[in-house]
């Protein structure tokens, strides 16, 4: 009888080699021994659907999907999960054991499971329900959808490009609402809760240019930027006192269902796991 083959995950996108997605599964792999393997995997847009299309014979039991791939692999998954189908992106396949591809999306969870952690069970509570969102990009469109899960009553999208903010904002109806750039002061004033997820303040971008001034002084301040880990607007954020998350929890919570998906077993986020990853941001 031939022993059962080694369970295989990958993270594929285009280009990979900045992917810290093999770090984190093959962390938790050793810690517990399983012997499975995590691939970085590098395909071509053109090749993608391709590449889909052979994964239940592959021998992959799924894996992660980045930048430019999760709007295919929506587009592509044989089934979705809700979460997936209403952010209309997926970052986490899974092949059922009938062969086909189920499509979720992490990183929602992923955001508000750091969250918990960092300011506690009650956060959306002590934010007053008020959370206010920079950006309106892929990344938003997860966080969106994670805090009206999480029962934020009133999400404010500011975007450079206020159509998207528009779109978004659509996505939760009666709860999210687009506002001009120039009416930051405003929104922060209300604001429980701050959210970065534009590009800005990330290695090689400008920074994000903004007076928090006008936060109250019970709010917190997330940014999902981790490159740096302590951006600008984190900094700004803890001279005045305010609670200040950053966004390498985000990443490394997002992959514990895949993990557990594909070798069985749920993983913790750990100050270990953490800890090997800011080592390899600072190198
Ligand atoms: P995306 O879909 O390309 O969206 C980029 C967002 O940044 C858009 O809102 C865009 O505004 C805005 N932006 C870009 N350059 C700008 C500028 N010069 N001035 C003002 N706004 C600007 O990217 P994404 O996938 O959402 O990712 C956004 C960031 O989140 C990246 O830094 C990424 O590394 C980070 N991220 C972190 C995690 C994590 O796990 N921590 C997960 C996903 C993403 P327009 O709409 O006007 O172009």
């Amino acid at each position: 009888m031939s022993a059962a083959p080694i369970p295989r995950a990958f993270v594929v996108g285009h280009p990979i080699a900045h992917s810290r997605s093999p770090l984190i599964h093959g962390y938790w792999l050793s810690q517990h021994g399983i012997p499975g393997s995590y691939e970085r995997l590098d395909v071509a847009p053109a090749a993608f659907p391709d590449f889909l299309r052979a994964l239940p014979e592959s021998g992959f039991r799924g894996g992660n999907v980045t930048i430019p791939h999760k709007e295919a692999a929506f587009a592509l998954a044989d089934t979705l999960t809700p979460r997936a189908r209403k952010i209309g992106a997926v970052n986490t396949l899974v092949v059922e054991s009938d062969g086909r591809i189920r499509g979720d999306n992490t990183d929602a969870p992923g955001f508000c499971a750091h969250l918990d952690h960092s300011l506690g069970a009650g956060w959306p509570e002590r934010a007053g329900g008020t959370a206010l969102v920079l950006g309106a990009g892929g990344a938003a469109r997860a966080i969106v959808v994670g805090l009206a899960e999480n029962g934020l009553s009133r999400i404010l999208i500011a975007n450079r490009t206020r159509a998207r903010a528009e779109t978004l904002a659509a996505l939760a109806p009666g709860i999210a609402a687009a506002l001009a750039w120039d009416d930051l002061p405003e929104a922060l004033a209300g604001a429980g809760l701050l959210v970065n997820t534009t590009a800005l303040g990330m290695k090689g971008q400008p920074p994000l240019a903004i007076d928090l001034t006008p936060l109250p002084a019970s709010a917190a301040v997330a940014d999902i930027v981790y490159a740096p880990l302590e951006t600008d607007l984190l900094a700004a954020a803890r001279r005045r006192g305010l609670a200040a998350v950053d966004g390498l929890g985000m990443l490394l919570h997002q992959a514990v269902p895949g993990f557990e998906a594909w070798f069985g077993l749920r993983p913790a986020v750990t100050p270990g796991l953490r800890d090997r990853i800011v080592a390899d941001l600072a190198g």
